[in-house]
């Protein structure tokens, strides 16, 4: 369905319109190439590694994470996986990290707050049931932000998609915010497409997926989807909270 790739856009670089961004402060000399919802993520990887070689990459090993790794390193990306461990995490969660770090030797894959747990003393017992916002920042959000920080990359690349949820339908293959780009080659991408592309290079999706865990986060803020739901329902359902606070808030990357 998804065919062989597109040959890798850096043939795009600095060609054709610019379509919503003329000029970011990491790269002042390349506009955005003619993107259009059609657009291979092949060439979008291969335009973000020819304009932002420092890229780095967030993941917490969804499907949707595990097929932009996939992609990226088809495209030539040897750069980081940067995983949060908040101490809620799957034991099924760290073991797909584990099976990427095996099957992709030529990333690097760094885990933040390696060997955190429930009861480490970060947060209050249960500040995730009463205060989940507050117990993300601090498990989630805070150490990413550090790391960010120290390493200044100029674009994130996160595989974020349009049909993961409601909030999210509007995500473009670029965003500009004040410290970095990022670029989401899969924004386009449906489930069924993500399925498609798993199943057909075998990649190893973390076995909740197929429980109805469609988004995996923490086990105490995730549920299974249910018949009808969007893919990220089952995070903080009925906590009248849709994202961690990585990619929405104050507190964006
Ligand atoms: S998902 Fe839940 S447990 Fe995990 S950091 Fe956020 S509030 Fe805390």
């Amino acid at each position: 369905m998804l065919g062989a790739p597109a040959p890798i856009g850096r043939t795009a670089r600095g060609s054709g319109s610019v379509t919503a961004l003329e000029r970011h402060p990491a790269a002042p000399f390349v506009g955005l190439p003619p993107f259009s919802p059609e657009t291979d993520p092949l060439e979008i990887i291969g335009w973000a590694l020819a304009t932002h070689p420092d890229l780095v990459m967030p993941s917490a090993f969804n499907l949707n994470g595990v097929v932009l790794i996939d992609l990226a390193v088809r495209a030539g990306y040897a750069g980081e996986v940067v995983f949060v461990d908040t101490g809620y995490h799957f034991p099924e969660t760290l073991a797909t990290r584990d099976r990427l770090a095996a099957r992709y030797p030529e990333l690097q894959f760094v885990t933040l707050n390696a060997g955190a747990y429930p009861e480490d003393g970060q947060t209050p017992d249960n500040l995730y049931a009463c205060d989940p916002d507050a117990c993300c920042a601090v498990r989630k959000v805070a150490p990413l932000q550090q790391y960010l920080r120290g390493k200044a990359p100029s674009a994130l690349l996160n595989a974020r998609s349009r049909d993961q949820a409601s909030t999210r339908a509007e995500i473009a293959f670029v965003e500009d915010g004040n410290a970095r780009r990022k670029i989401n080659p899969l924004a386009h991408w449906t489930r069924q497409m993500l399925e498609a592309y798993a199943a057909e290079h075998d990649l190893p999706v973390n076995p909740l997926y197929f429980d109805g865990f469609l988004s995996v986060g923490c086990w105490t803020c995730t549920r299974a989807v249910r018949a009808g739901e969007d893919a990220r329902a089952g995070r903080w359902a009925g906590k009248g909270k849709t994202e961690c606070g990585l990619w929405d808030g104050a507190g964006q990357l």
